[in-house]
């Protein structure tokens, strides 16, 4: 379950500020989920205490905070202190994703479109090998360049045609990008409109996903050992989990599923029965209510102990196995 209604927001910020005092060596990611969270509140100025204290903390990463700090100072109305904020962070040169397309798509999302592609280019020329694996982060950047592109109507050019070519959602990135199609909005043919509302729900998507990041979407992963713990406590959750077998195929069908729709960023936790209990607790319910599994999964992935899915090329298995991952759950997966 997703949190959609600003009081969700706020009771889900509320949530992670509660777990981040149980969990001080997590409290940079946790912070940092729940100022995402305030932001879609429309709390900014709560947002803006949060990363102001996150930045006094002498944070891991200090530009993606300032990049979300500029991003969120400026929807509120302080332009001026944002775009200095943004210039500290482009001449600072990252080397890492996030930063650059926060900013960059900040100044896009201000219609300073010349400056958002520079910043998209400046990034991907520092950090894309078109002959390596591109990771998602850095997808991201070549479609966020992709679509300002788009806007500015500038012609393809190779980087445009890498983005094409690693997007593979099931609109396409030039009609997701193409200006036009704000128009058919006004358009009375019901086919055309449920196109057009299939296009905008993508979209959507991808911009919920911007704001949650850098935190994946993450699984929940037992072991052998700790599902069979789980299970002789808490019987009722065999519904569940019928088998660790099944289990296991569930989550990496689920992931497939999720990457078929186009969520990137995606991950898996694995849950220790001491945690999950001490969360239950946390959250006053008993560890028998599956409900409260889904929230397990997405209280670890936001204290940033996720493993990225699917596994680099060669990698082990995600599920413990030791064989390869194209060997074992990643078997017929292109
Ligand atoms: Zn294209
Ligand atoms: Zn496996």
């Amino acid at each position: 379950m997703r949190p959609d209604t600003p009081a969700d927001h706020t009771a889900e910020a509320e949530r992670l500020l509660r777990t981040a005092e149980q969990y001080p060596e997590d409290r940079e990611p946790l912070l940092l989920q729940a100022a995402a969270h305030l932001e879609l509140a429309g709390d900014h100025a709560r947002a803006t205490g949060l990363y102001d204290r996150l930045i006094a903390a002498g944070p891991e990463n200090p530009h993606l905070i300032k990049a979300l700090q500029a991003a969120n100072l400026w929807e509120y109305g302080h332009e001026a202190e944002a775009r200095a904020i943004i210039d500290g962070v482009r001449a600072a040169g990252p080397s890492d994703a996030a930063p650059w397309e926060i900013v960059a798509e900040t100044l896009e999302a201000h219609d300073e479109l010349d400056a958002a592609h520079d910043t998209f280019t400046t990034a991907v020329t520092r950090l894309v090998d078109p002959d390596e694996e591109i990771p998602y982060a850095t997808q991201s950047l070549l479609n966020g360049r992709h679509r300002v592109r788009r806007l500015l109507a500038l012609p393809h050019d190779s980087w445009d045609s890498l983005a094409d070519r690693l997007h593979t959602a099931a609109v396409p990135l030039d009609e997701l990008h193409d200006p036009k199609r704000l128009w058919s909005l006004g358009s009375s043919d019901p086919t055309e409109l449920r196109a057009e509302i299939a296009r905008l729900r993508t979209e959507l998507g991808t911009y919920r996903a911007a704001l949650s990041r850098p935190f994946p979407v993450a699984v929940l992963h037992w072991t052998t050992r700790e599902l069979t713990e789980l299970l002789a406590a808490y019987p009722s959750l065999s519904t569940e989990y019928p088998t660790h077998e099944a289990h296991l195929t569930a989550i990496e069908s689920a992931l497939r599923d999720l990457a078929s729709t186009g969520t990137g960023n995606l991950g898996i936790v694995t849950g220790t029965v001491p945690s999950y209990e001490a969360f239950a607790a946390s959250e006053a319910t008993s560890p028998s209510d599956p409900d409260l599994l889904p929230q397990y999964a997405t209280t670890l992935a936001a204290r940033g102990k996720a493993v990225p899915w699917p596994p680099a090329k060669g990698a082990p298995c995600w599920c413990g196995s030791g064989t390869a991952y194209r060997d074992c759950h990643g078997e017929g997966r292109a």
